[in-house]
């Protein structure tokens, strides 16, 4: 089986093709880009960074962990020995990673987006994350579920729900009380609270503690079990290498193009195809794209995208003000969003983190 990890051109990593923008005219750009309402927003890994999640590339563009060995599809769900030595340590890593990605707070893109979101400017938001920071920020608002379902579609899938082979689905923090019981020694050593670092995806590295995976004991199935069936595997709710977006999700993705007048990108390099798919659709059905993100992207090359390099937090509430203002659409829940959200510091060192969940196509 061919998978291959999604990497953005050397030449373009060599020789980027956009400079940073000043502040001011920066947020004269989105502001007049939003200004006309019904735009589709895309967001990717850049959007979660001053929530302190990892981002997978750098400023150069490059993965920050050059050894990075990702886990795929077809070895997660191998129903062989090695397969059950693969979900060993696969879940072994993501429940101590999974914690921190739970504990995550949305930042103030996030809540400046649900701003507009709240407001009708963005009426689609499509996001490459499995955080759920966007659920998170959206939901001061109050949305009916449904309306939620309507406006929000997760590309990658989410990491807060876990699906066994046969389908059944269960919350995630279910899933990991089920870890907990099953492995008291590893619950133990997750509440001393030691610190590890986590990737995007909620893996960790523990190879360093000296630990081993092979006494992990990954739970069965309820639903399998009541159904007379024994089986425990399980994959977190999300797209992994190798792995194909499910039809729906495709077709909904494309949908939401379509049914918008305009694009927006920010915090995404498009190097996943499942995004870099949209881009090219918008800009067949000659829709105007704007395009937000800190170094390099795969849609620098490509003409008819106006490319902004800027951090989406230094602007993205002044935009909100200067886009809403004009409408007189600033009301008490706006407001409380654009005085929400945190702004860590981003995390620099350079060793441990790449994307997980991509699909190929
Ligand atoms: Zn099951």
């Amino acid at each position: 089986m061919r998978v291959s990890v999604p990497n953005l051109p050397k030449s373009l990593l060599l020789n980027p093709l956009t400079k940073q923008v000043p502040v001011s005219k920066a947020i004269d750009s989105v502001t007049a880009f939003l200004a006309p309402g019904n735009v589709t927003l895309v967001t990717g890994a850049g959007v979660s960074v001053d929530s302190g999640i990892r981002a997978y590339r750098g400023r150069d563009g490059l993965y920050m962990n050059p050894n990075y060995k990702p886990i795929f599809y077809h070895e997660l769900l191998d129903e062989t020995e090695k397969g059950q030595s693969f979900r060993q340590r696969y879940w072994l890593r993501s429940y101590l990673g999974y914690p921190s990605v739970r504990e995550a707070l949305p930042n103030t893109t996030h809540y400046a987006i649900a701003a507009l979101q709240h407001a009708g400017v963005i009426p689609r938001l499509i996001t490459q994350n499995v955080d759920g920071l966007h659920h998170a920020a959206l939901s001061m608002a109050h949305p009916s579920p449904v309306m939620v379902e309507k406006s929000l579609l997760e590309l990658h899938g989410t990491l807060h729900r876990v699906r066994c082979k046969h389908g059944h689905l269960v919350d995630r923090t279910v899933f990991q009380d089920w870890l907990s019981s099953a492995n008291p020694k590893w619950k133990d050593f997750a509440d001393t609270g030691t610190e590890l670092r986590t990737n995007p995806d909620g893996d960790v590295a523990i190879e360093h503690l000296g630990a081993s995976y092979n006494d992990f004991v990954i739970p069965e199935c309820p639903t399998c079990l009541q159904e007379n069936r024994h089986n425990n595997v399980h994959k977190p709710d999300l797209v992994f290498f190798g792995e194909s977006i499910s039809e729906y999700v495709k077709n909904r993705s494309y949908l939401d193009i379509e049914n918008s007048d305009r694009l927006l990108l920010i915090g995404t390099t498009l190097a996943t195809y499942s995004a870099f798919r949209l881009l090219k659709h918008a800009l067949a059905l000659g829709k105007p794209v704007l395009m937000i993100n800190v170094g390099p992207s795969r849609a620098d090359v490509v003409e008819g995208v106006h490319k902004l390099d800027i951090a989406s937090g230094d602007i993205m509430r002044d935009v909100v003000r200067n886009v809403l203002g004009h409408r007189g659409a600033i009301d008490s829940t706006v407001e409380k969003m654009l005085s929400s959200g945190i702004r860590r510091p981003p995390l620099t060192d350079d060793d441990g983190s790449a994307p997980r969940n991509a699909d190929e196509d």
